[in-house]
């Protein structure tokens, strides 16, 4: 399986901003193929702009997030399907600031991950623990627990494809604070422990573990070459191209579990 370096876009980005991205991204990669999966998740504002550009490249695209129901009344949001629509294969599902801002549980996680799952996507689905339960011992504690709450039966497939985890502790996204990687190792085992446990042999080998937490150019090659780590979810350093593209370029080509 290869590994997965996938850019979420977060609430940044204007038309220009998105179109510049994209073609810069499209560029570097027919410059320099690559062996890694390459997704992008933009605004969803920006989705049909990006893959416009996109299609064809071998580079995907998804959505940050998507509700649980397949449509209706639901003011603001976004279903699975309309995601398809656009030709998204991936969904970003309980991202801690999804968690923060819109107080989603795993539960509220877990219904939307069977939705998405229903309508063909992909999803890419978040845990990690605080900096306060860090600091209490209590990581293992919350990742096992909100993979036991946000995954569904089924999840992950026989090969894999029908789901990955991003291991994402909260107080390294965004603020620079990178995890050590004994600390991405240790994780990374434990989530693999807690895949098989919870979700039997086959599918719980089968599911690539990202990481995510303030991954840039200067320390991806040293996270992705960490046992388990299959790949990147990168916020803010998927917003610069070249950034992005160094990532890229530090996967290992190795099979990832
Ligand atoms: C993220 O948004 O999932 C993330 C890991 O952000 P950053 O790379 O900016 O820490």
């Amino acid at each position: 399986m290869r590994q997965v370096i996938a850019g979420n876009w977060k609430m940044n980005g204007l038309t220009a901003d998105a179109q510049a991205l994209a073609q810069a991204l499209r560029a570097g990669v027919e410059h320099a193929p690559t062996q890694a999966e390459v997704l992008v998740f933009p605004p969803y504002t920006q989705i049909a702009t990006v893959a416009r550009i996109l299609a064809g490249s071998g580079v995907g695209w998804g959505g940050q997030d998507c509700h649980m129901a397949e449509n209706g009344p639901h003011t603001g949001d976004i279903s699975p399907d309309m995601l398809r629509d656009l030709g998204a294969t991936h969904v970003i599902l309980g991202h801690s600031e999804r968690r923060r801002d819109h107080n989603e549980l795993d539960e509220t996680v877990r219904e939307k991950t069977v939705e998405a799952l229903r309508a063909g996507l992909i999803p890419i689905v978040c845990v990690g623990e605080s900096e306060e339960q860090r600091a209490g011992s209590q990581q293992e504690d919350t990742v096992g627990w909100q993979i036991k709450g946000s995954l569904p039966d089924g999840f992950g497939g026989a090969d894999g494809s029908g789901g990955l985890v991003a291991y994402e502790p909260v107080w390294a996204i965004g603020t620079g604070r990178v995890a050590t990687v004994e600390d991405i190792a240790a994780m990374h085992a434990f989530v693999r422990g807690e895949l098989v446990r919870q979700m039997g042999e086959t599918a719980g080998r089968g599911i690539r573990i990202l990481y995510g937490g303030s991954v840039n150019a200067a320390n991806a090659a040293s996270v992705l070459a960490v046992p388990e780590v299959a790949g990147a979810l990168v916020g803010g350093a998927s917003l610069k191209a070249t950034d992005f593209l160094t990532i890229i370029a530090a996967t290992t080509g190795l099979p990832a579990a």
